[in-house]
């Protein structure tokens, strides 16, 4: 049996240290075939860079601060986890997976220390796969960031999925299609 794959994306509230991630996606892969989940997290913004929030749209698409903001709630069906229970979520799904992603050591190090302080441990494995470098090797140099490797695999990003955690991990997944299965078109 291989190993799981685990394609995943964090939008997050800033590149510093002790940055948090505020939506979560996972698509996990294994030998029961693919699932996934995402769900936005509760977190204290006293240390976040606003730019960084804004990037994701935080103000637009996070409960909290679609609250802050004075927009109205979205439908219940919105997932909001507490930090502790996302800590929970991300080890149950990533347990002895390789985590692929575009840059995944920036998420992993999230994930990391978010399951530690809640009392779960990062059971992943250790040897994660950064999409990006998969498609540099591809094309023998360096492509960019998600969206020049998708644009130069043929993968089209839908209208609003980029910078979303499901829509940044469903293009990391279909990146990984065309590339590992031989055919960039
Ligand atoms: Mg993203």
């Amino acid at each position: 049996m291989s190993t799981p794959l685990v394609f995943i994306d964090t939008e997050t509230d800033g590149l510093h240290p002790g940055r948090k991630a505020w939506e979560i996606a996972l698509i996990r892969r294994d030998h029961l075939g693919q699932t996934e989940t995402h769900f936005f997290v509760g977190i204290d913004i006293r240390d976040s860079n606003p730019d960084a929030l804004s990037i994701g749209r935080f103000w637009d698409r996070h409960p909290s601060g679609r609250k802050m903001a004075g927009l109205k709630a979205l439908p219940d069906s919105v997932n909001l986890l507490t930090q502790h229970d996302a800590a929970k979520e991300v080890m149950r799904w990533t347990f002895g997976a390789h985590l692929v992603g575009a840059i995944p050591s920036f998420d992993a190090e999230i994930f990391a220390r978010m399951l530690r302080s809640n009392g779960y441990l990062p059971s992943w494995h250790h040897r994660l796969y950064c999409i990006e470098s998969i498609v540099m090797g591809h094309f023998g140099r360096p492509v960019g960031g998600l969206r020049a490797c998708a644009e130069a695999v043929g993968v089209t990003v839908p209208d609003g999925a980029e910078h979303t955690a499901m829509g940044d991990a469903r293009t990391v997944a279909e990146i990984w299609d065309v590339v590992m299965a031989g055919g960039a078109r």
